[in-house]
């Protein structure tokens, strides 16, 4: 007997919005029917474990197909089907208890994902596509006659008895004039593709040809035959579920494989497996990190239960992980609400931390185990430590212990090995312990010599985070400062109050100062006259750190900053009273060649600071050439 009603819902007309609403993503249709027929299979299981099934299991493959010609997509289970009564209880009564609120929430376009799923509105995404749809359905449940509903994307549906003989649901879709784009092979594979990969049962979707091998020939070299075979989508027991005990390195690298084809071996990876306090299952892999970062980004992909939900895992995932690669499996986060919510869930929270307190476990491990290994993937992990360190204060506390600083000679610290190294000769007259840094071991070169002629140890900070690193390690470390070796004069930078004597006097000095002010003639050059060290250059250009670092913060478009960035570079130029060629210069009778050596010692050091270009470069290998022909 057929029968006829109308889906109690408080609203008329609820397809055409499903369908106007849901516009961007029309393809999940696929993925909701997928999953209902999984979750019906699965059930099925479950009451069979339990002994509650009084038939045999058999072949539970969920099939699904399509027909060109008659417009339609089916999507075939055998899990544990429905009642007429079912249906009418499950399939008609959208949003039960939730009805007013699904009509309040109706008026803001931005919240329809959240009514998927939240209300129950997974099955009929699949009038985002269809302009009529059937399901037959025949119980799990002995006695019990299969059922035919169906609905034309109106709020009327009509429901009567129907011929099936095998337990579980088939859901024929009537695809709608402007959604054909779905009645292909392809399209239909590459939805699959997408979100049923790692379904826990199988999905069969058409036909491959596949090549074996028949008999042989004359010669008795083996003949090959094409034959076509079922097509199965998915993995059902994907990596991620299995026991980390029973997998080796060789099956990670190939999920990963199976996962980033493109991608080169992973550094390592963790192998997530929580079921206290929420659940969460995955497994996150550390890429090699290349320099493009934001190609890195936005590679782990979200399951909830095997179901491909999205890869922007931006609130589950701590900001400074999201260059991780890999899979997080929970169905406890919620899936189908707001971003806004998303941030404030708790589970989401704990997860976070979670995942944090996961990957400092991990490189702490890695550190303790095996250092040498450690130090060789330092480039690549640095990245993250760095960034995790910066981001959250928690990953500090756990990273400081296997952070590493990197030397200019490839040498490995952690922050105490390298306070103990250079605590006895970096230390102040106000007992600061002074860290020397370079930003380009290259073009710093002379500067590095220099410290390394008083044994001073460099570190190097060339990483795109290094000048954010060096303003929080100085807030971080204990009575320590950063400097860049181009600071300051050597001898000068770490100020032990070791006066050098100066064979200058007062008068000297400032006649000097006036020589070389007006050799070099420019207002952003601010020039003194220092007693140093004979060996060491006759003159050095250095720009102040906080100077620099100012510069350095406004290009990066620190807010208080910005006006800096439009300040010319000032730079201090040093000279060197006690260098041979001060005292050369004193000595000259002609102020024309006072000038001309003073300028000479200036563009050498502009050389070594790589300032020296152009005309001014031209014209001090003429005054070279010149000079050493005298
Ligand atoms: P949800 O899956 O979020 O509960 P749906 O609208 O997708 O919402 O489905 C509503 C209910 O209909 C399901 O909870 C399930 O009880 C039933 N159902 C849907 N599809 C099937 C199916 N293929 N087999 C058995 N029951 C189904």
């Amino acid at each position: 007997m057929a029968e006829k009603g109308t889906i109690s819902i408080h609203t008329e007309n609820i397809f055409p919005i499903i369908k106007k609403f849901l516009y961007s993503d029309h393809e999940i249709f696929l993925r909701e029917l997928v999953s209902n027929a999984v979750d019906a299979t699965q059930k099925l299981k479950r009451l069979s474990s339990l002994g509650e099934l009084k038939e045999e299991i058999g072949d539970t493959t969920v099939e699904i197909s399509f027909d060109k010609k008659k417009k339609t997509i089916t999507i075939e289970d055998r899990g544990i089907g429905m009642t007429e009564e079912e249906i009418k209880k499950y399939i008609n009564q959208i949003a039960f208890s939730g009805a007013t609120e699904f009509v309040e929430k109706f008026k803001d376009k931005e919240d329809i994902q959240d009514i998927i799923g939240k209300f129950g509105l997974g099955f009929y995404s699949a009038f985002m596509v269809a302009k009529k749809v059937e399901l037959i359905s025949k119980s799990y449940q002995e006695g019990t006659t299969a059922a035919k509903w169906v609905c034309d994307g109106s709020t009327e549906f009509e429901i009567s008895d129907a011929d099936k003989k095998d337990r579980g649901t088939t859901v024929i879709l009537h695809i709608a004039d402007d959604s054909e784009e779905f009645l292909d092979e392809w399209r239909i594979k590459g939805i699959l593709d997408k979100y049923c990969k790692f379904l826990p049962v199988p999905i069969k979707f058409g036909k491959t040809t596949e090549s074996v091998e028949d008999g042989k020939d004359k010669d008795g070299k083996p003949k090959y035959k094409s034959v076509e075979k079922d097509r199965y989508i998915n993995e059902t027991e994907p990596l991620w579920t299995k026991s980390p005990s029973d997998l080796k390195d060789e099956d990670y690298i190939k999920f990963y494989k199976e996962l980033y084809p493109m991608a080169e071996d992973p550094l390592f990876w963790i192998h997530l497996n929580v079921d206290y306090p929420f659940n969460l299952t995955g497994i996150l892999y550390f890429p090699k990190v290349k320099n493009d970062f934001e190609v890195q980004k936005n590679k782990i992909q979200l399951y909830s239960r095997q179901v491909f939900i999205t890869d922007e895992v931006k609130d589950v995932v701590p900001e400074f992980l999201m260059l991780l690669h890999g899979v997080i499996d929970s169905p406890d986060i919620p899936l189908n609400v707001s971003r806004s919510y998303l941030q404030s869930d708790s589970n989401v929270k704990k997860i976070n931390s979670h995942i944090t307190k996961k990957v400092a476990d991990k490189l702490a491990e890695l550190f303790k185990n095996d250092r040498k290994s450690y130090e060789e993937k330092w480039d690549d992990i640095g990245i993250f430590v760095k960034y995790g360190m910066l981001s959250e204060e928690k990953f500090y506390e756990k990273a400081k212990d296997f952070a590493l600083f990197k030397n200019v000679d490839d040498k490995f610290f952690t922050f105490g090995e390298y306070e103990d190294a250079v605590k006895a000769n970096q230390t102040d007259k106000d007992k600061n312990k002074i860290y020397l840094y370079t930003t380009d071991a290259g073009k710093q070169d002379t500067y590095i010599q220099s410290a390394k002629n008083k044994s001073y140890d460099v570190l190097l900070m060339d990483g795109p985070l290094d000048s954010h690193y060096v303003n929080f390690l100085e807030q971080k470390l204990e009575q320590t400062q950063l400097k860049r070796v181009d600071a300051e004069t050597i001898d000068k930078i770490i100020d032990k109050d070791e006066k050098i004597d100066s064979v200058l006097t007062k008068e000297q000095e400032e006649k000097v100062k006036t020589i070389f002010e007006e050799a070099i003639n420019n207002t952003s050059m601010t020039v003194s006259v220092e007693s140093l060290s004979p060996d060491e250059m006759p003159v050095t250009i250095t720009m102040s750190e906080f100077m620099r670092r100012m510069k350095d913060m406004s290009k990066m478009g620190g807010g208080g900053y910005a006006m800096m960035g439009n300040m010319p570079d000032q730079f201090n130029v040093s000279v060197n009273g006690n260098h041979p060629v001060v005292d050369k210069i004193l000595k000259a009778k002609k102020a024309e060649k006072k000038s001309q050596l003073a300028k000479q010692a200036f563009d050498l050091a502009m050389l070594s600071q790589n300032m020296l270009t152009g005309k001014d470069l031209t014209n001090f290998i003429k005054r070279s050439v010149s000079l050493a022909a005298e």
